[in-house]
């Protein structure tokens, strides 16, 4: 290539012309371009790829109405637990807070079954030994 102002015949990795000192652009100008790319392809993977991961971890609502009902309800929070990793399922975002929903649900149901049967023991421990509880 060649010097822009004086003409004179320039090195590939030159940034001034030995002869005037006038700036290359040529290369360095191209250099600078595929810079703004590189700089342009990083800010959208900064400002895109968070948007894409934050569409793709959000939970569906029968997800997380089914992981909170199954602290209070088992039955329901597993209802609704199922709805929810279907629905994840079916749109491809993660299932892992459907399936938490629906392992809570099944403890909820396990304690309160194991409760009841605690309390109903008690009760007929209590019927026995008190003669007089239905006086
Ligand atoms: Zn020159």
């Amino acid at each position: 290539m060649y010097c822009k102002n004086c003409g004179k015949e320039l090195k590939e990795d030159d940034a001034f012309c030995s002869s005037c000192g006038t700036a290359v652009n040529g290369s360095s100008n191209n250099d600078e371009n595929a810079s703004q790319k590189t700089a342009d392809y990083y800010t959208n993977q900064i400002y895109n790829e968070p948007n894409r991961n934050t569409n793709k971890s959000s939970f569906n609502t029968f997800s997380i109405v089914g992981f909170v009902l199954a602290f209070f309800s088992g039955i329901l929070g597993l209802i609704f637990s199922i709805l929810g990793y279907n629905q994840a399922k079916r749109e491809g975002t993660p299932t892992g807070l459907a399936l938490a929903g629906i392992i809570i649900s099944i403890i909820t149901i396990i304690l309160a079954i194991v409760l009841v049967i605690v309390f109903m023991n008690a009760l007929y421990y209590y019927i026995a030994t008190n003669p007089d509880f239905y006086v």
